[in-house]
């Protein structure tokens, strides 16, 4: 199963994700995460990265690609992965069809997650993350038990960088511009479904867990 997980920043691609991942195991292919633990080990691709991460600019394509590709070649992915924040733009999406098309891949459902700007800025303002596991918090709906630790190892939680209001901002931009014609890209090919991200987790779940099933994509029919 081959999945991608569209939508803004806040719309909970990363919780969502982490769902599937309980009813079926595949990995979650996420290229903010790989980006910024580059950032954080300072190896050639972070340093690369980095100025444009820290600013909520986009990343170049032809680095997001080179990431891509080498992922999706190793072996946990031979039963499927999961694309969260990828892709991006156009050009992305160009070029993960020519990928596709030599590794004789195929995508099987785009989820669009559709946001409105306060829920967005709101969710992300409140958002904490584990330095060491990657575990995601919200300070209002989904706090951890106790302040600044994560539930399941223990690692600190922080706010990242670009999650202050003003790169918030700049990213829903960037958004728009960049990523949101994808929605068309995909809708023209019939592979996607619409899922309002302004409910409570459980109903944004649901809605996708149904689809998934009427896909045939996990448990029974
Ligand atoms: P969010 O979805 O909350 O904006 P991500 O973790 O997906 O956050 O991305 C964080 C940052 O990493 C982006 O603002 C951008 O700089 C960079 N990035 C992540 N994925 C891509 C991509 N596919 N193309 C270009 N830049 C990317
Ligand atoms: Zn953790």
């Amino acid at each position: 199963m081959i999945i991608i997980l569209l939508g803004p920043p806040g719309a909970g691609k990363g919780t969502i994700a982490g769902e599937i991942k309980k009813e079926k195991d595949i990995p979650i292919i996420s290229t903010g995460d790989i980006l910024r633990k580059a950032i954080k080990n300072g190896s050639d691709l972070g340093k690369e990265a980095q100025s444009y991460v820290n600013s909520g600019k986009l990343v170049p394509d032809y680095l997001i690609m080179k990431i891509i590709e080498e992922r999706i070649k190793e072996k946990d992915c031979k039963k499927g992965f999961m694309f969260d924040g990828f892709p991006r733009t156009i050009q992305q999406a160009v070029d993960l069809e020519l990928l596709f098309k030599r590794l004789k891949h195929n995508i099987d459902q785009v989820f669009y997650f559709e946001t409105s700007k306060n829920t967005i800025i709101e969710r992300l303002s409140d958002r904490r993350v584990c330095t060491k596991c990657g575990a995601i918090y919200n300070l209002n709906y989904n706090p951890p038990k106790i302040k600044d630790k994560c539930d399941k190892c223990g690692g600190e939680l922080i706010q990242r960088d670009d999650d202050k209001e003003e790169t918030i901002l700049k990213r829903l931009e960037v958004f728009n511009d960049e990523t949101l014609p994808l929605v068309d890209y995909y809708q023209k090919q019939n592979i996607l479904t619409k899922i309002n991200a302004d409910q409570d987790l459980d109903d944004r779940f649901k809605e996708v867990e149904a689809r998934l099933k009427e896909l045939g994509l996990v448990g029974k029919k």
